[in-house]
């Protein structure tokens, strides 16, 4: 007899403004939970952007002192219906990681490694650590964790499995997804449980188990059955598909691995409480060689050929980006040892010594010789060489985004992707969309083993005129994307810059099973809502906008670096919270340079200034410096106005809510 099937009514409601007792809610979180409760102006200040072009101001924001005070969190946040997004390094690029919402920001406690397997080469962490932090910690097991995201001093492992990050070295390793065992993940409803591949009969004893996990089970299998074709056919098979729900690995016939169908849903179906992964052996050696072509094209359509000799790392970089990093004096010896070219692959390889490394380069190079691909060539074998080379390419959307004289560059269509046989033709048309559209000063860099392709690009977001072309362009480079057999997003995440976008990709069936899996998980829309499932427009929530009116003040510093703008000064901050600055070693360093300027100012100023500074890095650098000053951010100063304040000296210490001093992992207060 064959089973009923009931799939589930999917979410489709965009959410509504909650309706939250936002006062009881925070006693009963201050009351319940063990950690930080931040619901004053100058924290949801602070935590209203991530590296996006979008601002939503949370409800409040919990810093939990362990892993079981966040299920708790959750529970109080359940008990009043308030939504829940999770925190990491913050450093998301798509609008994903900022909410109207209860923020839980991991990266502050929870960040424990909590287990190492050697032998099978996998390890349990807690989702706030920061993957340089975790890879150093596993460094006498001569193991690591294979994707190495360009934030990977900042990004935690929460983050980059809610984003199923990748970075260069995914050319060998793959995404997250690939990289992850298990999960331990906790829903809103409070179910929680391990989850990862599941065999027939585990699958059946889940179900013989009754309960909530039966039902999510028997729920997924429903939905990935009766969509299993469409799925199918509309998932593309390339490398770096990473827009939508990773249904994929939920399909008849495979591991039904939950946890890498999780991998990727930006905190819209569940929490990670910690998170078992698969380590890999570091190489020993590494050997890089630089290929020189005569445009950037011509270097992606060498690719194929390339991608065979199985490097572990497969970059690209194009002459805007090496002249953006020449006007802004960054990196020069890197930039002296480039081979003549306009476009350039980074190529590098492992080996278990130099020689065997410099023995895959030198095959690399020497088949290439003759070909319709043969390149100008460079070699690199010194670790400290290699690493400079290797800033050029990581600094990418660093210097992209601000060179002087030229227009300011923002996220949006970053990080695309497409199959790496066909990434040449690509950009081929992507510059011609660009040059249309009058952004083609955009430089194009990325991870071209993979067929992802970054860049930004000079959108004016701050008319209707301009926010109307932005739309009009991320309609067009969708389509076009879509019609390479591409990925909206191939790294970066849907959040709300793509969640718009993705019907194209994926069409109504595929976007129907999206919504059934989030009614699954989480029917009342209470997960980081508005992102993927129901998504806020593109246009909605930016940052600047139509209506964004910047003050111009009397200002004490010259801000020669932004052409003594205040304002431009002011935008360089996108409020990424990175790991809180407390790496330990970082503080001497954040000190050095403050003494350059900004603790002579502070030392100097009257008691009576207002010392204002919205980001965390600036806020803590100060708090730190030991100068008796702490810094208030402008929602802060706003909000206190609005009570009639009238703060006198030392203005911080009447106005601040904040608790306690911040904590550095110097071990100091
Ligand atoms: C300059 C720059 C360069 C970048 N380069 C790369 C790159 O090379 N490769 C790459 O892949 N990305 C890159 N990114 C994007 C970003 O750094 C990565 O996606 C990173 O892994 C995010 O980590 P995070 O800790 O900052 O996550 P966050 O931004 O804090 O969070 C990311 C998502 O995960 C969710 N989340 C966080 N913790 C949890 C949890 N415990 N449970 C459930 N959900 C959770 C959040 O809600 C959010 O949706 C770059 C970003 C910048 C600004």
């Amino acid at each position: 007899m064959t089973r009923q099937t009931f799939l589930p009514t999917p979410v489709t409601a965009r959410p509504g403004e909650p309706y939250v007792r936002v006062r009881d809610l925070e006693r009963d979180l201050a009351e319940r939970v063990d950690g930080e409760v931040r619901f004053d102006a100058g924290t949801r200040g602070a935590y209203s952007t991530d590296g996006s072009n979008y601002r939503q101001v949370p409800l409040g924001v919990v810093v939990p002192r362990t892993v079981e005070a966040a299920v708790r969190a959750v529970a109080v946040c359940r008990e009043h219906r308030a939504p829940v997004t999770s925190r990491g390094g913050g450093t998301s690029l798509a609008g994903q990681t900022c909410n109207v919402a209860v923020i839980i920001d991991w990266s502050k406690y929870c960040h424990r490694l909590v287990s190492v397997d050697a032998e099978a080469g996998t390890c349990v962490v807690e989702p706030g650590i920061v993957l340089d932090v975790l890879n150093r910690r596993l460094a006498e097991t001569g193991l690591e964790f294979g994707p190495r995201p360009s934030t990977h001093s900042q990004c935690t492992l929460g983050g980059m499995i809610g984003n199923n990050s990748c970075g260069s070295t995914a050319q060998a390793y793959g995404k997250t997804a690939g990289n992850v065992s298990r999960l331990e993940i906790l829903t809103y409803d409070g179910t929680r449980m391990w989850v990862g591949p599941t065999d027939e009969r585990q699958y059946a004893r889940f179900l013989e188990g009754g309960g909530r996990r039966a039902e999510i089970y028997r729920a997924l299998h429903d939905i990935v059955d009766a969509h299993a074709e469409e799925i199918r056919r509309r998932f593309p098979d390339i490398p770096r598909r990473v827009s939508g729900y990773n249904l994929d690995e939920l399909l008849p016939g495979g591991a039904f691995n939950l946890a890498r169908a999780l991998v990727g849903s930006e905190g819209t179906l569940a929490v990670v409480l910690r998170a078992e992964l698969c380590l890999v052996p570091v190489p020993k050696a590494e050997s890089l060689v630089i290929l020189g072509y005569h445009d950037i094209a011509a270097a992606a359509d060498a690719v194929p050929r390339i991608a065979a000799h199985r490097p572990l790392q497969l970059e690209g970089v194009d002459d805007k980006l090496i002249g953006f990093e020449r006007r802004l004096g960054m990196h020069p010896e890197a930039l002296g040892r480039l081979p003549e070219g306009g476009g350039w692959l980074m190529v590098s390889f492992p080996g278990d010594s130099q020689r065997k490394a410099d023995k895959r380069a030198r095959a690399l190079t020497d088949a290439l010789e003759g070909t319709e691909h043969a390149p100008h060539v460079a070699f690199f074998d010194k670790e400290k060489v290699e690493k400079g080379l290797w800033e050029v390419r990581e600094s990418g959307l660093g210097a992209t985004a601000r060179v002087p004289g030229m227009r300011e560059t923002w996220e949006g269509w970053e990080d695309s992707a497409v199959p790496p046989e066909r990434l040449g033709g690509y950009l081929r048309d992507l510059l011609r969309l660009l040059d249309e559209f009058d952004y083609g000063d955009a430089a194009l860099y990325g991870h071209f083993g993979q067929g992802c392709v970054h860049t930004r690009i000079p959108f004016d977001l701050v008319t209707a005129d301009g926010i109307a072309a932005f739309g009009a362009f991320l309609d067009r480079a969708a389509d076009l994307v879509v019609a390479y057999g591409g990925s909206l997003s191939g790294e970066h995440g849907d959040g709300q810059s793509r969640g718009q976008l993705l019907p194209k990709m994926f069409g109504p069936e595929v976007m129907e099973a999206f919504e059934q899996v989030k009614a699954v998980f989480d029917p009342g829309n209470r997960m980081n809502p508005g992102k993927i499932v129901a998504p806020n427009g593109v246009g909605e929530n930016l940052r600047l906008g139509a209506d964004w009116t910047p003050a111009d003040p009397p200002v004490t510093f010259g801000y020669p670096g932004d052409e003594g703008s205040f304002q431009r000064a002011v935008m360089r901050c996108c409020g990424l919270a990175g790991d809180f600055g407390f790496t330990a070693g970082h503080l001497r360093v954040s000190m050095a340079c403050a003494e350059h300027e900004l603790l002579p100012a502070l030392r100097a100023a009257s008691p009576e200034t207002l010392v204002l500074a919205d980001g965390f890095s600036c806020r803590t650098q100060i708090e730190q410096s030991g100068v008796g000053r702490q810094a208030l951010h402008l929602a802060e100063i706003l909000a206190a106005a609005q009570r009639g304040a009238s703060p006198g000296a030392y203005p911080e210490r009447q106005i601040l809510r904040r608790p306690g001093r911040p904590q550095t992992l110097d071990g100091r207060r």
